[in-house]
């Protein structure tokens, strides 16, 4: 079995936030870049402002 895993994560600790690993908050190297099944993830607001901003580059032919 293999696994995506963080390079920043030591234990339960987040050597980048220098707190407990919570993926997806804010300032984490997945916010923004995955959905969670956790709906107040803060990650998922921002990818899909992400996703509307790359969208909108798109229909403006800056892609
Ligand atoms: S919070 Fe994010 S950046 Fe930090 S260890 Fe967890 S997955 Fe990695």
């Amino acid at each position: 079995m293999s696994g995506w895993t963080c390079s920043y994560q030591l234990g339960e600790q987040c050597t980048l936030l220098k707190k407990p690993c919570d993926p997806g908050d804010k300032g984490c190297v997945l916010y923004g870049k995955a959905l969670f099944s956790n709906p107040n993830s803060p990650s998922n607001e921002a990818l899909k402002r992400r996703e509307a901003l790359e969208r909108a580059r798109k229909e403006r032919g800056y892609e």
